[in-house]
């Protein structure tokens, strides 16, 4: 049952799409005609106006979120022997990175909005956690006044994954502004990209110190070949950076256009039967949405209502898959590596919301006859189901 047409097509609605034009072709074009396309004055450039949005002393990029929480990790001293402590709920970098340093990550459940729990946190704390690393899903925040009393009670680090939460303040602070570090990410499917890039923040000057040794082969200036330190290389190009500005001066204008789509969709399935948007809370302000999120009350229908919207030319995704289940992970949780979760939390609420979780389409770019369409179809799927 195809209903609506474009020129006697379905109406195409991707999940995403970059928010990018000829403007940013313009900005790389510049690196060019400059001849300067390593890391320089662009990249110090966009370092600052990031650190004014985001509320913090101090930036270092990376070459991608992932990374970025690795160069993080390390540089607060995570290591072999330690646990932090991840959101079962989160895309599987935040974990990754952790195992990456050596680590172990240590599953803990989320809220109803999707957010950590630190009522789970409690119970899974212990003399090898050195850190806990709340993150910020989906363009709502972290409660981040309980995890800073939960790390302060339990001499935690805090380490920010802020990947999806550029903009987006707590309690009228901004998200990556409150740990010891936090990262962010610049993939193209972010509130602002620069293609691949992430972005490390921190307030501490010793902690930036490490940063630059780790991120420049142990040294702090270019140029020289004495390294008082072993470093690495997580340098960015001036290229992304150019596009990063670009993007920049677009920010009002693509958060205003995620917003005004989020509004259009919330009022457009608000008494719909079987789905509820989740909301954030209302410390979350501004609220930057990273994607608009459904649940289906009923558990069997998530699944049909994304093959349905297939169907129908629309493209969805799942929520994220719990980290406790993952194939990589759950070989270590059966070789008794990672065993927390199943002697102290049970990531329920992680498991219901992969299962009755919806992510719609939600880019600044869409238009508003492809979000009716979308929870048109929604309301015949539903319907439907009843019949
Ligand atoms: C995107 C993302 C990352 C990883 O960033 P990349 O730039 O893709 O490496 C980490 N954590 C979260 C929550 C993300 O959304």
């Amino acid at each position: 049952m195809k209903k609506l047409t474009n020129l006697g097509e379905t109406m195409k609605v991707p999940q995403f799409m970059p928010y990018v034009d000829m403007t940013e072709w313009e900005a790389v074009k510049g690196c060019f005609e400059d001849n300067w396309i390593t890391e320089g004055p662009k990249s110090k450039e966009f370092n600052k106006k990031l650190c004014d949005i985001i509320g913090c002393k101090y930036g270092v990029f990376a070459n991608n979120g992932t990374l970025a929480l690795y160069l993080g990790l390390r540089a607060i001293g995570v290591g072999p022997g330690d646990e932090v402590i991840v959101p079962d709920f989160t895309f599987i970098a935040s974990a990754n990175a952790i195992e990456m340093t050596g680590a172990t990550p240590v599953f803990c459940d989320v809220g109803d909005d999707l957010q950590i729990s630190i009522e789970d946190c409690k119970k899974l704390v212990s003399r090898k956690t050195k850190a806990i690393m709340p993150v910020h899903i989906y363009g709502f925040a972290a409660n981040m006044d309980e995890v800073m009393s939960f790390a302060k009670q339990n001499n935690l680090l805090v380490i920010e994954d802020a990947a999806q939460a550029l903009g987006i303040k707590w309690n009228g602070k901004g998200c990556g502004s409150f740990g010891d570090v936090a990262t962010f990410s610049f993939f193209a499917d972010k509130t602002i990209t620069t293609a691949e890039g992430g972005f490390v923040c921190t307030d501490d000057e010793e902690i930036y110190e490490k940063l630059l040794y780790l991120r420049n082969q142990g040294r702090i200036n270019r140029g020289t070949f004495v390294h008082p330190e072993i470093g690495y290389n997580f340098r960015i190009t001036d290229i992304q950076a150019a596009i990063g500005l670009r993007q920049l001066e677009k920010f009002d204008e693509i958060v205003s256009k995620k917003v005004k789509n989020y509004n259009l969709y919330r009022e457009l399935l608000s008494g719909v039967k079987g789905v509820q948007t989740i909301e954030p809370r209302k410390e979350v302000s501004p609220f930057i949405p990273f994607r608009v999120v459904l649940r289906v009350t009923d558990e069997k229908s998530s699944d049909g209502l994304m093959k349905y919207m297939k169907e129908n030319g629309i493209e969805t995704r799942t929520f994220f898959y719990p980290l406790h289940k993952q194939p990589c992970f759950e070989k270590l949780i059966r070789a008794q590596k990672y065993k927390f979760w199943r002697t102290y939390s049970k990531c329920s609420k992680s498991l219901d919301s992969y299962n009755t979780g919806v992510c719609l389409p939600s880019y600044a770019a869409l238009r508003e006859e492809q979000i009716r369409h979308v929870c048109q179809t929604i309301k015949n799927y539903m319907r439907d189901k009843d019949v």
